[in-house]
């Protein structure tokens, strides 16, 4: 076996590697450390014939009570550099120097979002502190466009460099990415994201200050539970003819950016703190659900089908899932 494969494990449990603590084993897994142990372990899984599933921080997965049978990837590639710290030359006449000075940053897809969000609130630059206190990496970031409080990560991305399926590396513009709410092309393509180059803008401390502060009143309302985050996407109202608003005009106060969260609706199907197994629609958020003890995906799933047949009935909608299921 060559050396770039050093790494490779057989039967690990994926309940240790997710955030739900949840989820059978990996029948093979490796944490790579930069692009060569990666292209070894993607080329690997293909001349087994082998499928294979890149995993970040784990903060965003269901995982089958059966694992999953194939490789297991985990991005740990923890490379963060400082490529640029400058004012810009004025890009229109309305410019002022003060929203000029940039800084830019290349990052591993391995890298904690929350040690961007550290380096780049230290210098004084703005881009990311909404996102205190999210798990996870950049890449599991990128590809779920992970967001908070109205701001979302595409904001900040410049271009994302990726492996492709036929182990090509290529850059890819922000427009190319597709980044929508809580969507971007990595969740239909095969591309694996090796790094990514961020911008972020010089702003006052003190503003900066108020974010963190409003996403550490946020982490204060998180469950003291293992969880995945928000099990279903808030619901995206359809401009003036929505259908939910039609039906339900009180609802309309509530929107926020066209989104209505969905922990609402779902509490007023009566589901706050309905349990299955060791699996509870937490009683503090209802679009959390948490394990409280020895979950299985099982009990999970028939907590999903629940709140979204109660939904559908109640409110009419289909609720969409922002979890990732894996090896189902
Ligand atoms: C307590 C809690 C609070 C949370 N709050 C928020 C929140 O406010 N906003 C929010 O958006 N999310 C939130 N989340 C969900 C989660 O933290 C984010 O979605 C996070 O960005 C996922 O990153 P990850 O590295 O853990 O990805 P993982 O869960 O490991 O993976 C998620 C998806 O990304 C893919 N992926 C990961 N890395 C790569 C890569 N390098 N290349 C290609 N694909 C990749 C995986 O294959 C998978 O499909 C929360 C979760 C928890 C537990």
């Amino acid at each position: 076996m060559n050396s770039e494969l050093a790494n490779l494990q057989k039967n690990i449990s994926l309940a240790n590697h997710t955030t739900f603590r949840i989820g059978g084993p990996a029948r093979y897994f490796m944490a790579v450390r930069n692009s060569e142990e990666l292209m070894a372990a993607v080329k690997w899984a293909k001349d087994n014939s082998l499928s294979f599933f890149i995993l970040g921080g784990g903060s965003n997965l269901l995982v089958s009570d059966d694992g999953f049978n194939g490789l297991v990837i985990k991005m740990q590639s923890d490379s963060l550099s400082v490529v640029l710290r400058s004012t810009f030359a004025p890009l229109s006449m309305n410019s002022t120097t003060k929203d000029l000075e940039k800084m830019k940053i290349i990052v591993d897809a391995g890298v904690p979002f929350g040690r961007i969000i550290m380096e780049t609130v230290k210098g004084g630059f703005s881009g990311a502190e909404w996102g205190f206190g999210i798990p996870g990496t950049i890449g599991g970031a990128i590809c779920g466009n992970a967001g908070r409080l109205g701001q979302a990560i595409a904001r900040v991305v410049a271009n994302v460099t990726v492996l492709d399926e036929n182990l090509k590396v290529k850059t890819l513009s922000k427009s190319e990415c597709d980044f929508g709410y809580r969507e971007s092309r990595f969740k239909k393509t095969k591309e694996i994201i090796l790094s990514a180059s961020l911008l972020f803008a010089k702003k006052e401390p003190v503003k900066i200050e108020a974010v963190l502060n409003e996403a550490k009143a946020v982490i204060k309302q998180s469950p003291p539970y293992p969880s995945a985050g928000c099990v279903f996407k808030n619901y995206n109202v359809k401009g003036g003819s929505d259908v939910l608003l039609k039906n339900y005009p009180k609802l309309a106060g509530r929107v926020r950016d066209n989104k209505l969260g969905v922990g609402q609706l779902i509490d007023q199907c009566g589901l706050r703190g309905r349990q299955i197994g060791g699996a509870k629609i937490w009683e503090g958020h209802a679009n959390y659900m948490v394990n409280v003890g020895n979950a299985k995906a099982q009990d999970v799933l028939e907590l999903i089908e629940l709140v979204k047949k109660s939904v559908k009935e109640k409110w009419g909608i289909e609720l969409e899932e922002e979890i990732r299921r894996v090896g189902f």
